[in-house]
């Protein structure tokens, strides 16, 4: 079992060791040493990254038997003393995450008695998994907000963190948020009178050090809510970006940040009015073309009057509009809404027609690499609008 100096110290980042074996492997060389202050990947949070013997650290992992496995870039010789260098600012930023995570979890076991089940600490941002005792999978807006308010005033009040491995008599009578998982070795963490839980992890020495935790989200996932959070700079950053965007978005709409919702709500409201008059403007238009296209209509032999024309720029409730009345006149009616690819394509006739529309869609637009079909009366599709309809006249003509 490898000594593992970061129990003691986890702000120790240079340290002297016995290499002990080195083994070749595929991306690289296994290094155990005597002692270690690299942490292994563990309980949530990632490897320490660093220096051994001048050999880039790649990976650390630790085995069944306790033994710290350092993957380097490069041999290390067998026997021989070895200067180990921890890179402190990924250690720092997971210490800050790590031990946020205690305070949030101790926060949501007092408030709702919701029980923590994992964590995972990531690049960008870290989630706990709640078990709520009401077995839902959320919780509302303001009590997100209370959570995190209560977090960040126990980060304030720079409450002592210590670490431990208690007597039997100790952790009898420790006020622990949840059983141990593990029976053997239980080392113990506990944040003022906060937070009380078995813990390996590396934390800081006080809660100030978090500096500041930020929940970005809580959803349900797998049957528990999961709760996305940024503690330390990780939140720092996260406040510089919000409020630079925030800021940048408010810039372009000449207003205060605060006024922002509002802001773009009436924005967005003008947008539809906009889109509604537009449309509607479209539509009369359409109809206004109705009598020359009518006039212009073709006979066929069955005595049937057919119109196929492009309706340029309107939506597909302005060509049922514009069909349902040409229709209602008596004719049949091909309608595109542009030439090109991609054509809203509407064809309708009067009852009693004996051309199909349905079918006539389906086999004008398939061939031509669109999609189409319908009812006898009424069918509806999308593909390059000119070709369609010349497709469909020949058929009707021919
Ligand atoms: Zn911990």
């Amino acid at each position: 079992m490898t000594e593992r100096l970061y129990y003691a110290d986890p702000y120790l980042t240079h340290f002297s060791a016995t290499v002990l074996a080195c083994r070749p492997e595929r991306n690289g060389y296994h290094v155990l040493l005597d002692r270690s202050a690299f942490y292994p990947t563990s309980g949530g949070q990632p490897y320490d990254t660093g220096t051994l013997g001048g050999r880039q650290v790649l990976d650390v992992s630790v085995d069944k038997g306790g033994k710290i496995w350092h993957l380097v870039d490069g041999p290390l010789e067998p026997d021989s003393p070895v200067e180990g260098h921890v890179d402190w600012p990924r250690r720092f930023d997971h210490m800050q995450q790590h031990a946020g995570e205690h305070m949030l979890a101790g926060v949501i076991w007092h408030m709702l008695r919701g029980h923590t089940i994992g964590l995972h600490l990531g690049a960008e941002d870290s989630t706990i998994d709640v078990e709520l005792p009401d077995g839902s999978m959320r919780v509302e807006e303001d009590v997100l907000l209370e959570i995190e308010e209560r977090v960040n005033r126990q980060i304030q009040q720079d409450l002592p963190i210590r670490c431990w491995f208690p007597t039997p008599e100790e952790l009898e009578a420790a006020p622990l948020r949840k059983r141990p998982a593990v029976s053997d070795h239980i080392r113990l963490i506990q944040v003022g009178d906060v937070e009380c839980v078995a813990c390996g992890g590396t934390h800081p020495s006080s809660s100030g050090q978090i500096g500041l935790l930020k929940i970005l989200d809580a959803r349900p996932s797998r049957g528990k809510m999961r709760v996305r959070f940024v503690c330390g700079m990780r939140a720092f950053r996260q406040f510089q970006k919000s409020h630079a965007l925030l800021d940048q978005a408010a810039r372009v709409l000449s207003t205060a940040m605060e006024n922002l919702p509002g802001a773009v709500k009436a924005l967005n409201d003008r947008l539809h009015e906009a889109e509604r008059a537009l449309r509607a403007q479209r539509l009369s238009l359409a109809l206004q073309d109705a009598p020359a296209l009518m006039e212009n209509a073709l006979t066929l032999a069955a005595g049937s009057r057919l119109i196929a024309h492009v309706a340029e720029g309107l939506d597909r409730d302005g060509l049922v509009e514009l069909a349902r009345y040409l229709t209602g006149q008596g004719f049949i009616t091909l309608l595109a809404n542009a030439k090109e690819e991609g054509a809203a394509l509407l064809f309708s006739a009067p009852e009693g027609t004996p051309a199909d529309m349905g079918r006539l869609l389906s086999a004008c637009v398939k061939p031509l690499g669109g999609k189409g079909g319908g009812k006898p009366d009424f069918a509806q599709g999308a593909g390059p609008g000119e070709q369609v309809l010349k497709a469909a006249m020949a058929h009707l003509t021919a």
